[in-house]
């Protein structure tokens, strides 16, 4: 099944800051630039919980 379905866990995107100590840098590592674009995109997106890159939007004050 590769179709991207609607419903139940997605993780098409998993945003990681670049710093992340997680150890799972994947499938996403994102510069803080590139994660800020990523949340602020029409994809769905899962932020990491150890790196919290969704943060940033507070951070930047978006
Ligand atoms: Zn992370």
């Amino acid at each position: 099944m590769a179709d991207r379905t609607t419903g139940g866990q997605r993780a098409d995107y998993v945003i990681h800051r670049a710093d992340c100590a997680s150890g799972t840098h994947s499938p996403v590592l994102a510069t803080d630039q590139e994660a800020l674009q990523l949340l602020a995109g029409p994809d769905e997106t899962l932020t990491c919980a150890v790196c919290k890159p969704e943060a940033l939007l507070r951070h930047y004050g978006a």
